[in-house]
């Protein structure tokens, strides 16, 4: 059985259902991911490591990641900390706007959980993937430890996968957030960066201009996201472009770029070619967009990717 690893953090998530009641549900680009891998690839064994509190929200989310039968043993329980949580609020012209209560978070101490019994069995995976969200909420404090244990799992011939991800609001400064980054870059295997993050961190504007940034770190494999436009794929000196069906009723396209993620990455695990992966990963991100929230629901979803795979 294939195993791939996500680390970072899932985090509350809270949206108005009127004016006084709210809907709670979990969501975090990395559990986004893994969600949606399990769903497509339920063979494809698929842990998150993060950390969580011992409060009754913990308990849930917990209970959540293993209804999606996401494997909880990196899960860690922070003795005081409890989980991050985000609110949307939508503005009479659907306007979506967010704030976060995540600065305290238990997810940010995941890096202190990883002792050499973890890492033994971390060893073990096929893939480990982290994103420029996973970096930016590691305490500085762990970033070196972090790294360290990057070193290993590449010793070890684990494949390591990284999305920049870029959030501004994570970072201290610009030149921190490019600093790491040069780092995850080098360290990685596949990355899998969107051109939206290109043009807010580094001024690129193009999946050409991805690429061609990218080309210094010697990745294995390069998908270049970009909304509906063509993914742009870079391995063994092959550049392709993959078209993909724009959607016309996009309803919100929060975690368009983690659904994609995780269904491409699953693909791969399981042997399948670049280009087939694109277009299923495609189909899977288009699918998460008519739907609102991070996460569709279970059903809408599996429905939608038979309905594909039949065609
Ligand atoms: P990120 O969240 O990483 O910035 P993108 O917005 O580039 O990701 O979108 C990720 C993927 O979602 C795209 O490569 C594409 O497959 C799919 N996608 C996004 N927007 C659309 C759209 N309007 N129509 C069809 N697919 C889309």
């Amino acid at each position: 059985m294939k195993t791939i690893c996500f680390l970072g953090e899932c985090m509350v998530e809270l949206r108005a259902n009127d004016e006084d009641t709210m809907h709670q549900s979990f969501a975090g680009d990395v559990y986004n991911s893994a969600v949606y891998l399990k769903r497509c690839f339920g063979d494809v064994s698929t842990a998150i490591i993060t950390a969580v509190g011992q409060d009754g929200l913990s308990d849930k989310m917990v209970n959540r990641f293993k209804c999606e039968n996401i494997d909880p043993q990196f899960v860690f329980k922070h003795p005081s900390k409890a989980p991050g949580i985000y609110l949307i609020e939508t503005d009479e012209k659907g306007e979506r706007s967010f704030t976060y209560w995540r600065s305290d978070s238990a997810a940010r101490k995941v890096v202190e959980f990883i002792d050499d019994k973890a890492l033994e069995r971390l060893l073990k995976a096929d893939m480990f993937f982290f994103s420029g969200i996973s970096l930016a909420v590691i305490e500085d404090i762990a970033r070196e430890k972090f790294w360290q244990v990057l070193e290993k799992l590449k010793l070890a011939g684990v494949r390591v996968v990284f999305d920049p991800n870029y959030r501004a609001r994570l970072w201290n400064s610009a030149s921190e957030a490019k600093e790491q980054f040069d780092k995850a870059f080098s360290m990685a295997n596949i990355a899998l960066p969107g051109v939206e993050d290109f043009k807010e961190l580094y001024g690129i504007n193009s999946a050409q201009g991805v690429v061609e940034f990218c080309q210094p770190f010697q990745l294995e494999e390069l998908i270049v996201k970009n909304g509906p436009e063509s993914v742009i794929s870079y391995s063994q000196g092959a550049l392709l472009s993959h078209d993909i069906v724009p959607v016309t009723n996009v309803v919100d396209t929060t975690s368009a770029g983690d659904a994609f993620n995780g269904v491409y990455l699953g693909s791969r695990l399981i042997g399948q070619p670049i280009s087939e992966s694109i277009q299923l990963a495609a189909i899977a991100a288009g699918t998460v967009i008519q739907h609102p929230g991070a996460i569709a629901p279970k059903q809408a979803f599996i429905d939608a990717m038979s309905a594909a795979n039949r065609q």
